[in-house]
């Protein structure tokens, strides 16, 4: 935040200094080749490129020094008119009277650039708001809210086509799983209570094994109430079947406050070792799971296809 800060506040000097540079230089060349209206062109182009500037303090400073710029050159032009050609023929009060029209330009010049400063601020702020709302859409669309783990969209979306070019060479594997007696736990504990186990199924997913990320191991994603399915990195169906069997194990150890009943969970894996549609292998392990179910719960039933 201290650096942002510190960054706009250089961005501020910077264009401060372009603005005073404009300005300067269009203000000199009017001075020394008598071309007014050149001065207070210049003045008007850095006053509006000071609209970039968040600091109104420094566009005030500007525009003081472009109302002194204004007035040394009306100033110079009456003074040395005697010697100039150009002017001879004019009146003082002609130049008198271009001088103070000059100035009520720059007085518009600068409201001019405060209303273009604050159309910018709504821009940008408009854009921040669409980033913060886009991003906070981003991630509700990959994780699921309850439990952290991956959307059902963001598997649908990522892992589409990764059965399409399975063989028996590249097999690949995916896993279903299922809270046994979910709704017993929500009837007796609660619904809070149940969304706590739905969470520690999601904790244990995402931090599984020895690995920090068990984004190494597989991909777990929430596929809908107490349901969720992991895809797995390795093609060697006997490590996917130890680490689900392991996972189901790790699940049935763990304590939860006020359940003084053991958890656990039923699965189904399929190991896929021909080009398959998504669709279809979700078919497959939702089949193995119910199987899984029907012979007793808290196990793995195995489909190969
Ligand atoms: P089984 O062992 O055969 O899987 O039985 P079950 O009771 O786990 O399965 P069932 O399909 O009968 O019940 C699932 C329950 O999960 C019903 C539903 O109210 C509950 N459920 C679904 N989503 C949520 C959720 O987000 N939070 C909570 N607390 N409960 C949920
Ligand atoms: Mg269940
Ligand atoms: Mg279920």
């Amino acid at each position: 935040m201290v650096r942002v800060q510190n960054k706009v506040s250089e961005g501020e000097k910077k264009t401060f200094w372009v603005c005073f540079f404009c300005s300067t230089i269009g203000g000199s060349i009017g001075f020394f080749h008598s071309y007014y209206i050149v001065t207070w062109l210049a003045c008007a182009f850095g006053i509006i490129l000071s609209s970039m500037m968040h600091n109104n303090g420094y566009r005030i400073r500007l525009v003081l020094y472009c109302y002194l710029l204004v007035t040394l050159d009306g100033l110079s032009i009456i003074f040395e008119r005697a010697g100039r050609m150009v002017y001879q023929q004019t009146s003082t009060e002609y130049y008198i009277q271009h001088i103070f029209i000059c100035y009520i330009l720059l007085f518009f010049f600068y409201r001019l650039s405060k209303v273009i400063h604050d159309y910018i601020d709504d821009m940008f702020e408009a854009i921040r708001t669409a980033q913060e709302t886009s991003e906070l859409y981003s991630t509700r669309v990959k994780y699921d809210a309850l439990t952290g783990v991956y959307s059902r969209d963001y598997i649908y979306r990522n892992y589409m086509d990764i059965f399409k070019d399975a063989s028996p060479k590249n097999k690949k594997m995916m896993a279903m799983i299922d809270i046994d007696d979910f709704k017993l736990i929500n009837d007796t504990y609660g619904h809070d209570k149940g969304d706590y186990v739905l969470r520690r199924v999601g904790d244990l997913g995402r931090s599984f094994g020895l690995a920090e990320q068990s984004d190494e191991i597989f991909q777990i994603a929430r596929f809908g109430g107490e349901e969720f399915i992991l895809v797995f990195n390795d093609s060697d169906p006997s490590i996917c079947y130890m680490l689900l069997e392991l996972f189901l194990r790790e699940f049935e150890a763990t304590e939860f406050d006020s359940i003084d009943k053991t958890v656990t969970l039923s699965a189904g894996l399929v190991c896929v070792s021909s080009p398959q549609d998504f669709d279809n292998i979700f078919k497959i392990v939702d089949k193995a799971l119910y199987d899984s179910k029907k012979n007793g719960k808290n196990m793995i039933t195995v489909a190969n296809i």
